[in-house]
């Protein structure tokens, strides 16, 4: 009795001991659980996270992560390839959780740029393979795992290999132009200076390139250029490139006029007045301004009577060779003022035996107006002038038989139509506005 009493006291205390065990172990699976449980919720939490550049993903690599008061730091080997084929691809979106990002570009061991995600798309190297690294920071985040509340923070590293393959394009809006009419151009993907020229219809102009290389500019064909095909020449740092393209007929009138020998001698008549107006006007097919000064429709500089249209077909004393008529004849009373059709500078401002008092204004990417003929001049030279400005007022100076402004535009050193700058159907307004 007293023997099997000590067997079951025995008993009791191993079973006793084995509960304890059995506990311990119990107690320690749980913090193994629990500890487990927080990675799965960091990992969920951090490390499906999923960085985008263009359409390109890019995987995390590494995540340095404190929550509560474990630091997790998680590798993985998987990290992605980004192809830029068009700079409108050069766009970061951030991991969901990330709230600002440090990004580095390396070609080889150089860093050819370092900012945030935001300033990336300005980013234009030339075409190659480079290698992107991105330090995402995340902070803040509550991770609930069994019931329990973390704090997360830490930062997710992404690295890729970052692709830059931009082709350059130059497009025309049209390959089809009515005389006396402007077209856009348009670029991606330039390097360097692009020169477009057409021979006898287009004299050598620049577009203009941003640092992103997008180009843009204004194709014009003189309202004198007869219909028919021609080709012209692209010229870049890679080469030259041809375009063709056909000139379309526009319709202008015809009108005959007398004026006395005194007055065309007095004025057109004479090589002095000439090479006078030559030399004012001469310079102002050089100017040139890569910024645009005009928005949209412009001002019709007087109001008054038409006299003398747009590209007509002019036959002065039954002279059987007609001349044409670069820009249009708003006939007004003397002294009334003479407005600035657009914003510019005013690169001509003065006085000659031909136009008589002269106007000319740059309003940049090649557009240009002219002023004929004024009383006289409220402008001077160098000067900037807004739209509606009144420049000048409406006189018969140099080769005039009445009071009346000869208004004309050109685009780099072609003239065109006046009236679609008025009615804002003219090429010049297809560049987009934050050019
Ligand atoms: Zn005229």
């Amino acid at each position: 009795m007293r023997k099997s009493g000590k067997k079951v006291w025995l008993i009791l205390t191993a079973l006793m001991l084995l509960a304890a065990a059995a506990a311990g172990a119990l107690f320690l699976r749980e913090q193994r659980v629990m500890a487990l449980a927080r990675e799965d919720a960091v990992t969920e939490l951090f490390c499906r996270d999923v960085m985008s550049v263009g359409n390109d993903e890019v995987h995390l690599s590494l995540a340095e992560i404190v929550a509560g008061e474990e630091n997790y730091s998680l590798s993985y080997e998987e990290t992605g390839k980004i192809t830029i084929s068009d700079m409108e691809q050069a766009v970061i979106a951030l991991p969901e959780n990330a709230s600002d990002a440090d990004i580095t570009v390396y070609s080889g061991e150089e860093a050819v740029f370092a900012g945030k995600a935001e300033q990336f798309r300005f980013f234009y190297p030339e075409n190659g393979t480079y290698r992107l690294e991105a330090v995402c920071y995340v902070e803040g985040s509550t991770v609930t795992t069994k019931g329990e509340e973390l704090r997360a923070e830490g930062t997710e590293r992404y690295s890729a290999q970052l692709e830059y393959a931009i082709p350059m394009k130059i497009s025309f809006q049209t390959d089809h132009i009515k005389e006396g009419s402007v077209i856009t151009v348009t670029g991606s993907g330039v390097r360097g200076e692009v020169i477009i020229s057409a021979g006898e219809v287009a004299a050598p102009f620049p577009l203009v390139t941003d640092s992103r290389g997008y180009a843009k500019g204004l194709f014009s064909v003189s309202y004198i250029t007869p219909p028919g095909t021609y080709s012209g020449i692209i010229e870049t740092r890679e080469g030259v490139e041809e375009f063709t393209f056909t000139v379309v007929e526009e319709e202008y009138t015809v009108q005959h006029l007398i004026i006395s020998e005194e007055t065309q001698s007095s004025t057109i008549g004479s090589s002095d007045n000439r090479d006078a107006y030559n030399a004012m006007i001469d310079v102002t097919y050089d100017s040139w301004f890569p910024t645009r000064f005009y928005d949209d429709c412009f001002t019709q500089p007087v109001d008054g009577v038409v006299t003398t249209e747009f590209g007509l077909f002019r036959y002065t004393n039954d002279n059987p060779v007609p001349t044409r008529h670069a820009g249009v004849d708003i006939a007004d009373d003397e002294g009334t003022p003479v407005l600035a059709a657009a914003s510019g500078y005013v690169i001509a401002a003065g006085y000659n035996g031909v136009s008589g008092f002269t106007v000319v204004i740059d309003h940049g990417f090649g557009v240009r107006t002219y002023y004929f003929h004024m009383a006289e001049l409220s402008v001077e030279q160098g000067k900037f002038v807004e739209e509606g400005t009144e420049i000048g007022k409406v006189g018969s100076t140099g080769y005039a038989t009445g009071p009346h402004l000869h208004f004309n535009v050109m685009v780099h050193d072609n003239s065109v139509d006046p009236w679609a700058t008025f009615n804002g159907t003219s090429g010049i307004f297809g560049l987009d506005m934050e050019a």
